[in-house]
């Protein structure tokens, strides 16, 4: 399989995306670190024992992403657990709409914390291996929030661009020790975070007859483009943000 002898770990993995993709890589032959917030711990639970039924290894730690001391203390026991870990997903994200004009402090700095700071403090707590081994693949769920911005989502969209400039400031710094960087930028998927963003079924119509492929997306869609950024098929492929939103943005 594709990434057998792998190890990834996968943030916010308890349910959504994030368990969708640890899911998809374990039944491609990856073991899988799987991480989320302590409120999670009976989906994470639920998430590791589909990912044991596939035969592969996890293992199952609390990680909020906000927190240098969680991260620092997780990837070490990951490590050590499980020999080292040569793929990072940064899925975890937070999305409380709000106006620009109106948005309070708080949630500001609430969404920069998780959905930016988090990406920076987890990458750089299991970047000094990968330099060691001069190999890793890191794979950053963005958003095409990211790239249009969304009435509504400005805050939430601001931290999705500032996760693709990382993606291509990482690339150009990792590049020469053998990691790759990619982002992938979901377009609406019908997670918990999507359906509550949606709000109603005539939302849900509507932007389903806006996609080029007349429906919304499904967790299960991000699987592939993960399984490509996270495997040598895409070894020549680095810094570039991949859109993964059944056709309803173009650039
Ligand atoms: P979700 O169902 O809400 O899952 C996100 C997971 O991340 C939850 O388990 C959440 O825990 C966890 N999380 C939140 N704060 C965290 C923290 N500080 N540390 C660690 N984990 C934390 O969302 P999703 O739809 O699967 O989204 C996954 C990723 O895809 C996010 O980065 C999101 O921005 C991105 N995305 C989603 C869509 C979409 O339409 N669904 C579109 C574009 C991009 P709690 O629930 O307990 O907070």
């Amino acid at each position: 399989m594709t990434l057998s002898g792998k190890t990834a770990l996968v943030t916010g993995a308890s349910r959504g995306i994030g368990a969708a993709i640890a899911l998809g890589l374990a039944e491609n032959g990856a073991d899988i670190v799987i991480t989320d917030l302590e409120r999670q711990a009976e989906d994470s639970a639920g998430v590791q024992a589909a990912i044991e039924k596939t035969g592969r290894k996890c293992y199952n730690y609390a990680l909020d992403v906000t927190s240098k001391t969680d991260i620092d203390a997780v990837v070490a026991k990951a490590t050590e657990a499980s020999g080292g870990i040569d793929i990072l997903v940064n899925n975890a994200g937070i999305l409380v709409p709000g106006l620009l004009s109106e948005i309070d402090e708080k949630s500001w700095d609430a969404h920069f914390d998780v959905n930016a700071k988090g990406v920076l403090l987890v990458t750089n707590a299991v970047l000094p291996q990968m330099r060691a081994r001069k190999a890793g693949r890191i794979v950053n769920i963005a958003s095409i929030a990211g790239r249009q911005g969304v009435p509504t989502q400005g805050h939430y969209a601001a931290t999705k661009a500032t996760a693709i400039t990382l993606t291509r400031v990482y690339a150009q710094e990792v590049g020469m020790d053998g990691i790759t960087v990619n982002a992938i930028c979901p377009g609406i998927i019908l997670t918990e975070m999507g359906k509550n963003n949606l709000g109603s079924q005539e939302a849900i119509d509507h932007w389903s007859d806006v996609a080029a492929l007349k429906r919304l997306g499904d967790p299960k869609d991000i699987i592939g483009p993960t399984v490509f950024f996270a495997s040598d098929q895409s070894q020549f492929v680095t810094g570039q943000s991949l859109n993964v939103c059944g056709g309803i943005y173009f650039h």
